[in-house]
């Protein structure tokens, strides 16, 4: 019996049933003229990449991006389907099909230029003092905008069945620290290019040469400061150093000369009596310049924080310059992505979960949750086994590990309980006014939940997404709809197939609870040291080879890869490969698959795993991702994981002098 749930659609499973279905290899994705000990990226998937030239649109296309793609085209007919038709006021297919219109309403959007977010940064010219900005920060956060510092409400990772509101480091509108403070020529351009992009964002609202320059310089030197004082990704993995818990009282202390009651009042935070800090100096560093710069440079730091959030839903002047930057510049793409799909992505943002109750209706197919669920099942037993059998790990530490791996929450496909869209309203005032709406929206339902308990039922993803996801405060991991179709998940394919795909990305998402940030929290969530000393310090030993290894990969000449941000990740691919391959084996265990397409079974594991990873990606992308990306590169996904995995040495009889072959003793080793 193959274990695997592919009888279920089948009705019973025989040997020749299990014959019958595909190997899922598509053999135009190979480049057979390539050596596999040398470049098994290319072998598994050269034909893929020759078959997606890169378009102009598009800084990287891979996998992923076909999938989705075709989601978006159905997600396209779906709310096209509705904009075309007129529906009752309220109902939520009125809203979808409306924001979708204003959203395709080049005309309006072009006549009403920079008109909607004007009376808003007059307001903000209008501030007079420094008292005055606190106010203005919270003012913009009714209005979308945030600025200075990110704040939310979500589980207290110490206290994980309750939510508590949060505030953490942000306000840079390069996104990373490491943009303000590399010197690099490729990062410096980048700057540069971020000086001219902010300088044209303001003459488009109206100011002239001087000024926009004037007000440049003074974003330049406020976001440089934040950014000083700004942890670094490396910091930002270590989860015990982001917590800081603490009374309001405490925190006004280290604060001093923020008004916190104003702030939190009017941004809704009710009933804030404790709070946790992720990093406390660089909100400090805010308390500073909010204190001690003149106003006139404040002034042109939120307006910026303005103009950048509403730029892609003013007229196509403002796009096409966030476009020239964010798009060209940052990650190399030539063209802009055309407007129906920028509607449709915003529409899934804004109205997700009901978009996604359509796509799931029509879409996704009853069986393929519950062959998931077995799936998942088979994967969750090998974890098990790997655990119970693991030589540098105590008895006292593997009870916990699997009583952890034995309490996860698995959501497959969508939701049971979708969310309730009714308090939102969407008119045909302006895009910009209903993306602001959307905003007030989030922020009430989102301050709502301060000091209630964690529902633990919500999904972080929509159900049309091609992702998947594991969190470490729920303990919970969740594959949408959207993932579960070719070529991640084929029904007509065999074992090899789905276990070398979707069964690796199964057990990604569970090694996640075991990574070096997942394995500081307990089973039911909470960040909580469960490690004997002796177990901890093995786990490092043993994750410090994949840092190493990774820090050694050249992703472009003199560009490294960054082993550390990445080990999480890395770790995941590797635990995934072991699990899903053990799974595979003690499936197909009584009943060995046959050579499909010429390639054995343990061979077409490895080429559909890889398959998922064929990408093309232009180089400012290379170096984008390298910086911020906390996943390998695709083509590293392939050929820095598979050389720690023993199995693939076999399957594809690759021998020491090839140059992808590492020594036993070199290859990682946790899971
Ligand atoms: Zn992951």
């Amino acid at each position: 019996m193959v274990a695997f749930a592919l009888a279920s659609m089948l009705g019973g499973c025989n040997s020749k049933q299990e014959a019958a279905l595909t190997s899922g290899i598509d053999l135009a994705n190979l480049d057979t003229t390539a050596v596999c000990g040398t470049d098994f990226y290319q072998f598994a998937c050269g034909g893929w990449r020759k078959n997606h030239p890169l378009t102009d649109e598009y800084p990287q296309y891979g996998s992923f991006n076909a999938l989705a793609e075709n989601n978006n085209q159905q997600l396209k007919d779906l709310i096209t389907g509705l904009a075309d038709k007129p529906h009752s006021a309220g109902s939520v297919d009125q809203k979808i099909g409306d924001l979708y219109a204003i959203a395709m309403d080049s005309v309006k959007l072009n006549q009403d230029g920079a008109q909607p977010i004007l009376p808003l940064l007059k307001r903000i010219a209008g501030m007079k003092t420094q008292q005055d900005v606190l106010p203005m920060m919270a003012d913009l956060v009714n209005e979308g905008v945030s600025s200075y510092f990110g704040f939310g409400v979500a589980a207290d990772e110490k206290n994980s069945t309750m939510n508590i509101f949060q505030l953490g480091q942000g306000g840079l509108g390069l996104g990373e620290r490491e943009y303000y403070l590399a010197d690099d020529e490729a990062t410096r351009k980048i700057r540069e290019e971020y000086q001219q992009h902010l300088v044209n964002l303001f003459q488009l609202v109206g100011d002239d040469e001087a000024t926009a320059t004037r007000k440049m310089q003074a974003i330049l030197e406020i976001e440089t400061a934040i950014a000083k004082a700004s942890y670094s990704k490396e910091q930002l993995r270590d989860p015990e150093a982001n917590y800081h818990k603490m009374s309001l009282d405490e925190w006004k202390k280290l604060t001093p000369d923020m008004d916190w009651d104003t702030y939190l009042s009017a941004i809704g935070a009710k009933g804030v009596n404790e709070l946790i800090v992720g990093q406390i100096e660089p909100l400090q560093e805010v308390n500073r310049l909010l204190k001690t710069l003149p106003v006139e440079k404040q002034v042109a730091y939120l307006q910026s924080r303005v103009i950048r959030n509403a730029a892609s839903y003013l007229s196509d002047d403002f796009r096409a310059e966030m476009f020239r930057f964010t798009g060209q510049v940052m990650s190399g793409a030539k063209e802009d992505r055309p407007r129906w799909k920028r509607a449709v992505a915003n529409v899934n943002g804004v109205l997700g979960e009901a978009v996604g109750q359509m796509y799931v209706q029509k879409y996704f197919p009853a069986e393929a949750k519950e062959r998931m669920t077995k799936l998942v099942k088979n994967l969750q037993t090998a974890l098990g086994e790997r655990i119970a059998n693991l030589e540098w790990m105590g008895d006292s530490t593997k009870q916990k590990a699997l009583a952890k791996l034995n309490a996860f929450t698995v959501k497959v496909g969508y939701p049971d309980k979708w969310k309730d869209y009714s308090t939102l309203e969407i008119k045909d005032d302006s895009y910009w006014n209903n993306m602001v709406r959307a905003s007030r929206w989030q922020l009430a339902d989102e301050m709502s939940r301060i000091g209630q308990p964690v529902d633990r039922s919500e999904w972080f993803m929509t159900p049309q997404t091609v992702n998947a996801y594991y969190n470490p405060t729920t303990n919970e991991i969740c594959f949408p709809a959207g993932i579960l179709q070719p070529p991640f998940f084929d029904m007509n394919a065999d074992d090899a197939f789905n276990y070398g795909a979707i069964g690796v990305v199964i057990g990604h998402e569970m090694t996640h609870g075991f990574d070096d940030q997942g394995r500081q929290y307990d089973k039911d969530g909470n960040l909580k040291d469960w490690w004997t000393a002796e177990d901890a310090e093995n786990f490092k030993q043993r994750a410090q080879v994949i840092i190493d290894f990774f820090n050694d990969i050249e992703v472009l000449p003199g560009l490294h890869a960054n082993g550390v941000i990445t080990q999480g990740e890395n770790i995941a691919d590797h635990g995934g490969l072991k699990i899903s391959f053990q799974a595979f084996q003690a499936a197909t265990k009584d009943q060995p698959l046959p050579v499909k397409d010429g390639f054995t079974p343990e061979q077409r594991f490895f080429l559909a795993y890889s398959n998922v990873w064929a990408a093309n990606t232009r180089e400012e992308m290379i170096r984008m991702l390298t910086r911020v990306d906390v996943h390998s590169l695709a083509e590293w996904r392939v050929n820095g994981a598979l050389p720690h995995i023993s199995e693939w040495y076999e399957a594809f009889h690759i021998q020491p002098t090839d140059s992808l072959y590492l020594a036993p003793e070199k290859r990682l080793s946790i899971w």
